[in-house]
């Protein structure tokens, strides 16, 4: 089967696909129904400089079956190049929206990573908005190429179509890349904190500061560890100043 290209754009000369959450259902569906397997990555700044570095995962987002928009930082670069992109498009904003989808369509999710227990909760959550929702098993599991046989199997066991991957970028990307022929799924999404989020253990910023843009200052307050991997942050605000397109 043909997958349909969706239209990207180039942040840094990184890919950011221009899709909204309805568009990134439909791409997901298409994905599945494609046979193959593939990566869906939520493209923040903090990808898009490490991409700039490392060019294994400037390859991984360049392969993957969708790089979403994901933090304000990159839908601001692409406005100020003059490409909109129409709107943000978060792990944590998605996997409800995609649990819908998935109750409707029958679709088996896997959730992989966060601490122990996290998932279970996260999963419990949604089954209660969602009650047809099938998650067919959840593992905390290692990111390292360690865990990945324990993992394989548990996962294996459950059948699902989409497993939702929650190590943190690179580890969650490089985990579903390195494991991607042997998942017997159909599509992999890093999700980041999405489960710490979905079971309440981290809260999440106020909405109108996340409408501000600020979510990020929000998320440094409350985990000030975050400070080093943010370091990043005015370095991509200042190269994508000096950028032309
Ligand atoms: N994590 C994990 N194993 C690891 C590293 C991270 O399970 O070896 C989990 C961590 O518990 C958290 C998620 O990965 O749930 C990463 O969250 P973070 O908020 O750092 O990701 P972001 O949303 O910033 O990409």
């Amino acid at each position: 089967m043909i997958i349909r290209r969706v239209k990207s754009i180039r942040v840094l000369g990184v890919r950011v696909d221009a899709v909204d959450t309805e568009e990134t259902l439909e791409r997901i569906e298409e994905l599945l129904r494609s046979g193959g397997h593939h990566l869906v990555a939520t493209v923040n700044p903090e990808f898009v400089m490490r991409a700039r570095r490392d060019p294994e995962f400037h390859r991984v987002l360049e392969s993957a079956g969708l790089c979403l928009p994901d933090g304000w930082g990159v839908t601001w670069a692409a406005r100020r190049q003059g490409q909109p992109l129409p709107e943000r498009v978060t792990g944590v904003d998605l996997i409800p929206a995609l649990a819908a989808r998935a109750a409707d369509r029958g679709w088996r999710l896997f959730f992989l990573g966060a601490g122990p227990g996290v998932a279970e909760v996260a999963a419990e959550q949604l089954r209660m908005r969602f009650p047809s929702l099938i998650v067919a098993g959840c593992h905390s599991g290692e990111a390292g190429p360690l865990g990945d046989e324990v993992s394989l199997g548990m996962i294996a066991e459950a059948h699902p179509d989409i497993v939702l991957v929650a190590y943190g970028a690179p580890l969650q990307e490089l985990w579903i890349v390195r494991n991607l022929e042997r998942l017997q799924a159909g599509v992999g999404i890093g999700v980041g904190g999405a489960f710490d989020y979905l079971s309440g253990k981290v809260p999440r910023a106020p909405a109108w500061l996340r409408r501000l843009g600020l979510e990020w200052l929000y998320r440094l307050a409350r985990q000030p560890w975050r400070a080093r991997r943010m370091a990043v942050l005015p370095v991509f605000a200042l190269e994508v100043l000096r950028s032309r397109a």
